[in-house]
């Protein structure tokens, strides 16, 4: 069992808070990515749970077992775990199967188990035929399997994995995100997955932890951080978009600039922003719920990425590409809007 329990953990380097007040729970077999921007504290906490920092107050639970607290602390090579990292050397004397085989050859296996373990390991990540390699003989995609692979090897409850796909170019952090994926599936191990790139973290996570400031600022499948952000700050670091300072009163957002408005029944009330996400802003022909005119609009192949005036605000607008024929600039259009978010206004001068 891989179940983790962070409860009540906090982590303060001399007096500097790093992480306050951190409580999560991560199912067995789960995909759990910490995301936030850098200096946020995800490395922090990953550190915690795999004992190589200690918490400064709360508890840390891997399956049954109380791993840190004020009362115990299991070391880093008892806690059953397997991790791979930014960096992710991989030994470049050592042929493929050397640098897979060595955290089993630490535990005195013998060779035919170790043999039989690391072949299976090495098809898992698709490197069978590359066993006799060293490291300068491969890609860097394959370096990283390698490296992968000798984090699963002496297959471990629970996968740690801090930014590895980071000095890998943009195709191939591609193809890799999908393979660990797939391995986590295949193996249904739990993976804790610390990021700062939002795609990452919403195409291979079952939930995310968005982190910010050392503070949990909300955790959700991808779809729901994405479509439901807690606050300004989820909606604006998870993708892109509009962000609009209005009045919220009588059942309508009224924008302060364009004075144009939307219905809306929630709870917040008072000045609020608005957040709408481009591709919910839609071209229609009539009943729209914004008068705007057309300011620019790029060609992206499989999306229209436009900028709309409506009155005082500027809003961008990814549409569909045959719309490029239809639109130009200069045009009064007029725009449905098919879901938004409504946020206290924070006061933060620079909405993006
Ligand atoms: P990045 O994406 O840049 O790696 P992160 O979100 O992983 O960032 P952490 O590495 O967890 O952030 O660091 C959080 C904060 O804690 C940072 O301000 C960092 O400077 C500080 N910090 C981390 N380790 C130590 C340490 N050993 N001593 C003092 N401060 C530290």
């Amino acid at each position: 069992m891989s179940r983790i329990v962070i409860k009540d953990v906090k982590k303060a380097f001399d007096d500097v808070v790093v992480l306050n007040d951190f409580n999560a729970v991560f199912e067995d077999g789960e995909f759990i990515t910490l995301l936030g921007p850098s200096g946020c504290g995800k490395t922090t906490m990953l550190r915690m749970i795999a004992g190589f920092e200690k918490p400064t107050k709360g508890e840390i639970y891997i399956g049954e077992t109380e791993v840190s607290s004020s009362k115990t602390f299991v070391p880093p090579e008892k806690r059953d775990i397997g991790m791979v990292f930014q960096s992710y050397a991989v030994w470049p004397h050592m042929t493929v199967f050397d640098n897979v085989a060595y955290p089993l050859k630490m535990k005195k296996m013998d060779r035919a188990s170790i043999k039989e373990d690391v072949e299976s390991v090495l098809e898992i990540v698709h490197l069978s035929q590359y066993s006799e390699r060293v490291p300068s003989q491969l890609s860097g995609g394959q370096q990283q399997r390698v490296a992968l692979a000798r984090a699963l090897v002496a297959k471990p409850q629970l996968l740690l994995l801090d930014e590895p796909l980071s000095n890998l170019d943009a195709k191939l952090r591609d193809s890799m995100r999908f393979e660990i994926k797939e391995i986590q599936k295949k193996l249904k191990i739990t993976v804790v997955y610390v990021t700062h790139d939002q795609m990452e973290a919403m195409t291979m996570s079952d939930r995310v932890i968005v982190i910010n400031h050392g503070d949990i600022q909300q955790i959700g499948a991808p779809p729901e951080i994405y479509r439901y952000p807690a606050n300004q700050f989820v909606a604006d670091f998870v993708g892109k978009i509009n962000f609009i300072r209005a009045k919220s009163e009588n059942g309508q957002v009224t924008f302060k600039d364009s004075k144009q408005s939307l219905d809306y029944s929630g709870p917040v009330t008072g000045d609020v922003v608005v957040g709408i996400r481009p591709e919910n802003l839609r071209f229609i022909s009539r009943n729209g719920d914004f008068l705007g005119t057309i300011v620019s609009k790029f060609y992206l192949g499989d999306v229209n990425d436009c900028r709309v005036d409506i009155g005082g605000e500027q809003l961008r607008v990814i549409a569909e590409p045959k719309s490029f024929d239809t639109y130009n600039e200069g045009d009064k259009i007029q725009l449905r809007v098919d879901e938004f978010s409504v946020f206290p206004d924070s006061g933060d001068k620079d909405l993006t």
